[in-house]
């Protein structure tokens, strides 16, 4: 937010106001023009509208974040207006509007060289996001947990070369600051959808958000979950369908693709659908990746790897890249059916 002060405060009278901010946690950045003097409000610190009706100096509140729509708008008006686009950080990078949004890449960065050829070959394909994890979430706590901030930064090196955005996995409140500082897109993982202080610590930081679905998580709770992001001011929220949990053995999870559909009569939000996870098999990442396509997801996250017999993580999951080429091909000819394009 942005306060305009009232004509001809002193000195004395900017620094009473910026004081006041910093007693809320705020951090007040003064600009001075030759009629009014500025004070732009940071830190992520939210702040009441009304906080300053009472002080002398203000005359104006600006809000400098856009009216926000909650993430389930049934509650309000019974149906969504309409998909959100977001932006996830290029310009041509979009989930949301019309093109596909594909974000692919390896499960774990576990490499630099891997990295960047896996980057260069999925950009080629279509791809406008760069999937890899650098923290990763294991079950197993004996298993690979990925390479922390060497792989943030080969990461960030693969951005400069390839032009895509990208999405990795905050996993913690406390690593937050450092994975804003390299990503475009904060994803949260289907452990932590629950987590509802990295749900507001991820708002915070003000990038898109990549939100997965908890495996045992409804539809109420994860919009429930994006609505703790977007009531930090940050309402680029991305649902990602990744699988439940169920009896079904001969997939790793169930993808539950009727969620798509359900999530567009109900959100504004974009909602795409990682096969990957979703069945933990690779030969049904096509087929799946079709049908969620067809049924409306707004993207897809798909893991790729240029060698999936040696990946370090999900290798029997992971497309090799003509896997991922022949997909991308096949899903131009599907994409117009769907009014969609790639
Ligand atoms: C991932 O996408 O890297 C991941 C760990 O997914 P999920 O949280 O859905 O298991
Ligand atoms: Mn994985």
């Amino acid at each position: 937010m942005i306060l305009v002060l009232r004509p001809n405060c002193s000195d004395a009278d900017v620094q009473s106001v910026v004081d006041r901010l910093r007693e809320s946690g705020a951090i007040g950045r003064v600009m001075k023009s030759a009629e009014r003097t500025l004070v732009a409000v940071g830190n992520g610190v939210r702040l009441e509208p009304d906080t300053f009706n009472d002080d002398p100096h203000v005359e104006l509140v600006v809000p400098t974040v856009p009216q926000q729509q909650p993430a389930d708008e049934q509650q309000n008006r019974g149906t969504a207006r309409g998909t959100r686009a977001v932006c996830l950080g290029p310009a041509n990078a979009i989930v949301g509007g019309q093109r596909l949004g594909i974000i692919a890449g390896p499960c774990s960065v576990e490499d630099r060289q891997q990295l960047l050829e896996v980057a260069h070959e999925v950009k080629e394909a279509g791809a406008i996001g760069l999937r890899g994890g650098a923290f990763k979430p294991r079950t197993n706590p004996y298993s690979f947990q990925g390479l922390g901030e060497p792989a943030l930064e080969f990461l960030a090196e693969a951005r400069e070369a390839t032009g895509l955005a990208i999405v990795t996995e905050v996993m913690s409140v406390d690593q937050t600051e450092l994975v804003a500082r390299y990503a475009d897109v904060l994803q949260i993982g289907t452990r932590n959808m629950h987590n509802s202080s990295l749900l507001a610590a991820a708002g915070k930081t003000g990038k898109p958000v990549l939100l997965k679905r908890g495996w045992s998580a409804t539809l109420e709770e994860m919009l429930q979950a994006a609505e703790y992001i977007i009531r930090e001011g940050d309402s680029d929220v991305i649902l990602c369908e990744r699988g439940i949990r169920t009896f079904e053995s001969y997939v790793r999870h169930t993808l539950a693709l009727a969620i798509v559909p359900a999530v567009k009569q109900r959100s504004p939000l974009p909602i795409i659908v990682d096969p990957s996870h979703g069945t933990g098999v690779a030969d049904l990442v096509p087929p799946l990746s079709k049908a969620a396509v067809a049924c409306g997801a707004d993207g897809l996250l798909i893991e790729v790897h240029p060698h999936p017999e040696k990946a370090l993580t999900d290798g029997q999951q992971s497309l090799s890249i003509p896997q991922f080429q022949r997909l991308m091909s096949d899903l131009r000819t599907l994409a117009p059916a769907v009014d969609r394009a790639l």
